[in-house]
């Protein structure tokens, strides 16, 4: 298994691809406005204005990257967009979505939800027969196995492309005259399909539906590719059908509670977990604490199931960007006080219970538990709301190596000491699943449980960029 933290492949992301609106530019910016909590560190939008494309990509967020003059150039009635949330700081444009090429097909833009996990061994057979490569994202792999393949029909291409790769990837292609939509077989990532009046969107989660007043249709179907141009949309199901795995981790963390993700609203899902773990998890206490935001519905829920007040006793300064995006660990480390405070007059002499959706290196819940005593809490009880995190992802979400997970090597009883709580309880793994149809079987936990549901291809580390863009290196 190579190590995914020497993986510059590895993104998480939010997409959005429209169709048949005269501003569809300034719907996917609306799009990407709503899901920027998906990704932080660079957002583009490419257009169609029916003879050639048009792209903007910046570094940072979107509202920063798109002035109103840069969206009217932006012109056409298709568009597609990309918010990349890169690991390790790696913040170049060249890694930037949407990724746009000319091809012997013509124009073509691609933005890319999730992580292949045989992108490796492709580009380096790529390279091996002449392909020349400009980003180091997995995304471009797909790109150089569309330009190689053949048929009649863009889709057709994308379908040849698609059967090569494996791991997560929920796409979206723009064409000078189509939008082809893509999702893995096992559906890892969230892609939904919307209607803004006779114009079609897709988008990451339906947070961006609602922005942009688009009713929702339907999740795109895990191994469904969808096109959608003149001739109204089509949908093929090109792939064997097999059991989709469905990332639990968006529920856990990820999404935005105001989303509806794999058909499920992610608050409610929150809050049941939080009953389940009070359930689990019960202690005397006086105040329930969420750490916000992340920690909030299922703060609310344990409340609810215990019967202990709820109380914000830390408050969050929302205009820090969140921990792991920060690039060194002292940043990280300092980031944590930055982003929260802890509130004496709600703490002092109190036994706390406090709610957090997941502990991944532990440092956050030690600095957390520092906090609340220094407010005067006479007890901390830390109560995680997911099982722990003992393995990294390979499909799209930001989780460090193995070394680095508390959990990986530590028991729950070394994690509690290390963090200096009173107490520490996590949501066992049937608890996650007591509320979600098929439960496990039908969902990807590869992070709590090491059970990868595809192989994951052994390799040479990817290697890192050698070629900057000025502004990149000066940021
Ligand atoms: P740690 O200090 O590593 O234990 O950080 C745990 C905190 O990071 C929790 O508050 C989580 O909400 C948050 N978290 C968990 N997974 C991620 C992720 N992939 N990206 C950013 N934050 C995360």
């Amino acid at each position: 298994m190579f190590s995914p933290d020497a993986d510059r492949f590895h993104e998480e992301c939010g997409v959005v691809g429209v169709y048949g609106h005269p501003e569809a530019a300034n719907l996917a910016y609306l799009a990407l406005y709503a899901l920027q909590h998906r990704g932080q560190e660079s957002a583009g939008i490419v257009s169609s204005r029916g003879d050639a494309l048009i792209s903007h990509r910046g570094l940072g967020l979107v509202a920063d990257i798109f002035h109103p003059d840069i969206i009217r150039r932006l012109v056409g009635t298709a568009a597609i967009g990309h918010n990349r949330y890169a690991t390790h700081g790696e913040t170049v444009l060249k890694n930037a979505q949407p990724l746009v090429v000319e091809y012997q097909g013509g124009a073509l833009a691609v933005a890319h939800n999730g992580n292949l996990v045989n992108a490796v061994e492709l580009r380096e057979r790529l390279e091996a027969t002449g392909s020349i490569f400009q980003s180091t994202s997995d995304t471009e792999v797909v790109i150089h196995l569309i330009a190689q393949a053949s048929g009649p029909a863009l889709v057709d291409r994308v379908v040849s492309a698609l059967a090569e790769v494996r791991g997560a990837y929920s796409l979206v292609f723009l064409s000078k005259d189509e939008l082809i939509v893509a999702r893995d077989p096992l559906g890892f990532r969230p892609l939904v399909l919307g209607r803004v009046k006779d114009a079609w969107v897709a988008v990451s989660e339906t947070c961006a539906l609602d922005l942009i007043n688009a009713t929702y249709v339907r999740e795109v179907e895990p191994g469904e590719v969808i096109v959608i141009g003149s001739e109204g949309m089509r949908s093929f199901h090109p792939f064997p059908p097999v059991r989709p795995r469905r990332c639990v981790f968006e529920y856990v963390y990820f999404a935005r509670p105001d989303s509806r993700v794999f058909g499920r609203t992610v608050y409610q899902v929150r809050r049941e977990l939080g009953r389940q773990l009070a359930r689990e998890t019960h202690v005397q206490a006086d105040v329930v604490t969420p750490v916000p935001d992340s920690g909030v519905p299922a703060a609310i829920g344990y409340a609810e199931q215990s019967g202990i007040p709820y109380q914000l006793g830390l408050i969050r300064n929302h205009y820090v960007g969140r921990t792991f995006i920060e690039p060194t660990d002292s940043i990280r480390h300092f980031g944590v006080r930055v982003k929260l405070n802890a509130m004496p007059e709600i703490l002092e002499g109190q036994r706390v219970v406090v709610v957090d959706d997941s502990l991944v290196r532990g440092t956050t819940s030690q600095k957390i538990v520092t906090m609340l005593r220094n407010a005067g809490a006479k007890e901390v009880h830390m109560r995680i709301c997911s099982p722990p995190t003992i393995s990294p992802c390979y499909y799209g979400i930001d989780t460090p190596t193995r070394e680095e997970l508390v959990g990986a090597s530590q028991s729950v009883e070394e994690i509690c000491r290390f963090i200096g709580a009173d107490s520490l309880g996590y949501l066992s793994e049937s608890g996650l699943y007591a509320f979600l149809d098929g439960g496990e079987r039908d969902f990807c936990d590869a992070c709590f449980t090491e059970r990868y549901p595809t192989p994951i291809s052994a390799g040479q580390e990817p290697r890192q960029l050698q070629l900057f863009d000025a502004a990149a290196s000066a940021a």
